[in-house]
């Protein structure tokens, strides 16, 4: 799994929406102007998204399930 995070003050928006066209998995999708991260859990880690994000408003971290049962 992946945590994802937009830094949408730098973000471009559905000017660019990069990440949401590039996607293999449409994590991201188009909220009016905003991109937003609509399906982390299909994320494949495969950073496609980073290489094209022309502002690196991306961070992917990934998340071992381990650590999901931790916070329970
Ligand atoms: S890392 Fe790949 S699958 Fe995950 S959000 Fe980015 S483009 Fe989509
Ligand atoms: S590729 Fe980057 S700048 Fe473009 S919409 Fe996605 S997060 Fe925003």
């Amino acid at each position: 799994m992946a945590s994802i995070r937009l830094d949408h003050k730098n973000c471009e928006g559905s000017n660019c929406g990069a990440c949401a066209y590039a996607c293999p998995t449409n994590v991201f999708s188009f909220e009016e102007d905003d991109i937003s991260v609509k399906s982390p859990d299909f994320c494949k880690l495969c950073n496609v998204c980073l290489e094209v994000c022309p502002q690196s408003a991306i961070t992917i971290e990934k998340i071992e399930i381990a650590e999901i049962f931790e916070g329970i």
